[in-house]
């Protein structure tokens, strides 16, 4: 008989796919000890996501990933062309938010090289690879997990938390009691990635042709992606066929002219689960959610889950946060999520009606709605995207500056620090709390006792100022070189408090910033659905 190998960790992620790796990188960046594991050997290598928002790339930076660390191509536009209209629809995705592209193409199985390479250099981080995880039960004070390798052998793992980001088909969501509800959309689609394209496009088109939809989009490396749904009575063998391949991509060019690089059928879906979590078990990603990519937003969504959890988990496991925060993690998140999945079926519905007489009518009424300027801006501008703004959550209610929403995120600038050095604000804010002073040092009026606890927990004071005032402080300051922070998001004189995802806590004038700090400590210590959660047991480091 195997013997069975135990071990202990703070955390066990199940799934190392995109979502996993880049809640593994959070953890390590906030020294959680960590096991993830696949029951695959390897990344898939499969097409899939393609695009991803500025909010994401914000994450990625988060997770450690620099500009470079995989390629990505900006999109300028995206246009939508009716047979019978013409071009009917015009996004504009040029220009960047919060210091990066508003949308960019890339290769996933690139990314997840990316995200993969950084754990590596993470030693709180513990990769297993080829291990399923076949049982799953949370005792309350832990959760206990048996591994199964491909040579039958088995690892019990005990873990104070465990993530299920193990995708679409999770085992973990079935051990929480959770299943995906709602009509699922289905649809399938083929995917057909190619190489060496000789003139590529550089933005993206929906070829809104009601007899065969068809998105058309160029990635890095000469690439360009084509997706072709599947009519009533078409198959897999069909469609995936040489000569059909060619059929299909005859309108843009001829199969000698490229190098098909994968041509996949997928069955798309749009579905939410109830809950993303029960007790120690959270879900992550596809795990939790699924959505069609009409809107690039599947991978996007779960990147949102990783940078919400990992620092809720790492408070509470470095005793900075009561258990019942984790509460948060569903309430923030699931909504946002839905909110998604909605603009996906929407976006289909619109952009891809199935007959000629509805596609007419619906794109007709696209084109004459965008002549009124404030709904054109809706369209064109990217309005009609859910705002990533919390309703209920780990924040204070109520209203904030300006150019600042409480429970939605701080934004992002070039800021030059003393030494010269200009970099993106996240990177002054560190990876903890934050107090940040717009135009002022909120660590004067903090009483001593107050500002140690501050510090000592490992949470951070900065002041962002007008570029070119060097004010004298005790902590550090960075120049706002364009105005971002100071003065559009908060006037000088003004404070808030930034959780480690970037999310506005809470804010007030200077004077108020006692309060500020122990309303955050206050919302830590004993944030409301505390009961969620028993108290944790002590777990060492990864084994
Ligand atoms: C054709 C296509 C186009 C897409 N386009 C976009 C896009 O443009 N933008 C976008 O944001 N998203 C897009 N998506 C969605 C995106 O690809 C997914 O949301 C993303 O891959 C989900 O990542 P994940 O880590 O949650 O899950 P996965 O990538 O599915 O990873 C799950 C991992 O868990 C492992 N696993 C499963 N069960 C177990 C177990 N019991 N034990 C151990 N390991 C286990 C699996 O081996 C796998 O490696 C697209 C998807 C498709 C199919």
């Amino acid at each position: 008989m195997n013997s069975m190998e135990e071990m202990r960790t703070a955390v066990l992620i199940v799934g190392y796919g995109p979502v996993g790796a880049a809640l593994a990188c959070l953890l390590g960046r906030y020294n959680v000890p960590t096991i993830i594991i696949d029951k695959a050997e390897t990344p898939f290598v499969q097409p899939r996501a393609i695009a991803l928002d500025n909010e994401a790339l914000r994450i990625l930076q988060m997770a450690g990933l620099g500009d470079d660390a995989f390629p990505r191509m900006a999109i300028p536009y995206v246009k939508m062309h009716s047979p019978f209209l013409g071009e009917f629809g015009h996004v504009n995705t040029a220009g960047s938010i919060d210091g990066h592209p508003k949308l960019v193409t890339f290769a996933q199985p690139e990314l997840e090289a990316a995200l993969r390479r950084q754990v590596e250099t993470l030693p709180c981080i513990k990769v297993l690879l080829g291990h399923e995880a076949v049982t799953i039960e949370d005792a309350g004070e832990a959760v206990n997990a048996i591994l199964r390798d491909r040579g039958g052998n088995q690892t019990r793992i005990h873990s104070a938390y465990l993530i299920g980001a193990d995708g679409a088909a999770s085992f973990v969501r079935g051990v929480i009691g959770q299943e995906f509800v709602g009509r699922t959309y289905a649809e399938d689609w083929l995917i057909i990635d190619a190489l060496n394209v000789p003139k590529p496009i550089d933005h993206i088109e929906f070829i809104c042709d009601p007899k065969r939809p068809t998105p058309h989009m160029p990635a890095p490396g000469g690439r360009e992606r084509w997706e072709f749904m599947l009519a009533r009575g078409e198959t897999r063998e069909t469609m995936e066929n040489d000569a059909n391949v060619a059929r299909l991509l005859r309108p843009w060019l001829t199969v000698d002219q490229l190098k098909i690089e994968r041509r996949a059928v997928y069955r798309f879906h749009a579905r939410c689960c109830d809950s993303f979590g029960k007790g120690r078990i959270c879900l992550a990603g596809d795990a939790a959610h699924i959505t069609p990519p009409f809107v690039g937003q599947g991978l996007v969504a779960g990147l949102r889950d990783a940078a919400n959890l990992a620092w809720k988990l790492a408070a509470i496991l470095q005793d900075r946060a009561a258990p019942g925060i984790l509460a948060s993690y569903d309430a923030e998140r699931r909504p946002h999520a839905k909110a998604m999945i909605a603009l996906a079926k929407l976006m289909g519905n619109l952009v891809m009606p199935r007959n000629a007489a509805r596609a007419i009518a619906v794109h007709g009424a696209i084109r004459m709605i965008r002549v009124i300027p404030r709904l054109r801006r809706f369209f064109d501008d990217l309005g009609v995207k859910p705002q990533n703004r919390y309703r209920t959550g780990l924040f204070t209610p109520g209203r904030a500056a300006r150019g600042l929403v409480r429970g939605g995120q701080v934004p992002q600038a070039w800021v030059r620090a003393a030494d010269g050095t200009i970099i993106r604000s996240d990177g002054a804010l560190g990876s903890s709390f934050a107090l940040v002073g717009f135009g002022v040092d909120p660590a004067r009026t903090l009483p001593a006792e107050l500002l140690r606890h501050w510090i000592e927990s490992g949470y951070g004071i900065v002041q962002f100022c007008h570029a070119g005032q060097r004010p004298r402080t005790t902590i550090p300051v960075f120049d706002d070189l364009e105005g971002v922070l100071v003065p559009k998001a908060a006037p000088v004189g003004w404070v808030a408090v930034i959780r480690p995802d970037r999310v506005v806590m809470t804010d007030g004038p200077v004077s108020d910033a006692q309060e500020l700090v122990a309303e955050t400590l206050r919302l830590l210590a004993g944030a409301p659905g505390t009961d969620m959660i028993k108290p944790r047991p002590r777990i060492g480091a990864a084994a």
